[in-house]
């Protein structure tokens, strides 16, 4: 009997494992997704903006930490961006457009898989908010923000402490602050 229950979990575990696998090459097939990991020296025009995209936001969060006081409200969460530029792979397809630059995935337990996706807009993006949509996506992933309010929209102002702190746009301002590329 046992045996059998063993079996039959053996068999379950299989079974959705193999529909997670096909579930992640149709996504890959039928988008024609690449992936690309900001650590590799780019291949073309696309993963060098990632790549320059992930170096500069790499820069400015790193500049972030050394010229602001640990006691600032964000200084923990510019450090806990740190490990982005070094541990997440980006998948990017260029010639699709979903009316963003970039998204991450969420799975049904809170946290997110180390993955950001680029789609085409981000492409057309100048180089400095190529690296705030980097910084932006990363702190979804290293800093569990949500998107409350999206930087330029009424309501980013106004938004209450709590709300500012676990919000993806004012990491990226406290990040981006008056820095200009050099
Ligand atoms: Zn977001």
């Amino acid at each position: 009997m046992m045996r059998l229950v063993g079996l039959l979990i053996l068999g379950m575990a299989m079974y959705f494992t193999g529909v997670g696998l096909h579930i992640t090459y149709l996504k890959y097939k039928d988008n024609n997704w690449h992936t690309y990991h900001p650590t590799r020296a780019p291949k073309n025009d696309a993963e060098q903006a990632l790549y320059s995209a992930s170096n500069v936001a790499k820069k400015m969060v790193a500049r972030a930490i050394l010229m602001s006081s640990p006691r600032e409200a964000f200084h923990d969460d510019a450090i806990r961006l740190m490990p982005c530029f070094t541990d997440v792979e980006f998948a990017y397809d260029v010639d699709r457009d979903e009316g963003h630059a970039a998204h991450v995935e969420q799975h049904r337990l809170r946290p997110y898989t180390r993955r950001i996706w680029f789609l085409k807009s981000f492409f057309t993006l100048p180089k400095l908010e190529q690296a705030s949509v980097v910084i932006h996506e990363c702190s979804h992933i290293y800093c569990g923000t949500d998107d409350n309010a999206y930087n330029g929209e009424n309501h980013f102002a106004s938004l209450h402490e709590e709300e500012q702190r676990a919000n993806a746009d004012s990491v990226v301002a406290y990040i981006t602050r008056g820095r200009t590329l050099t």
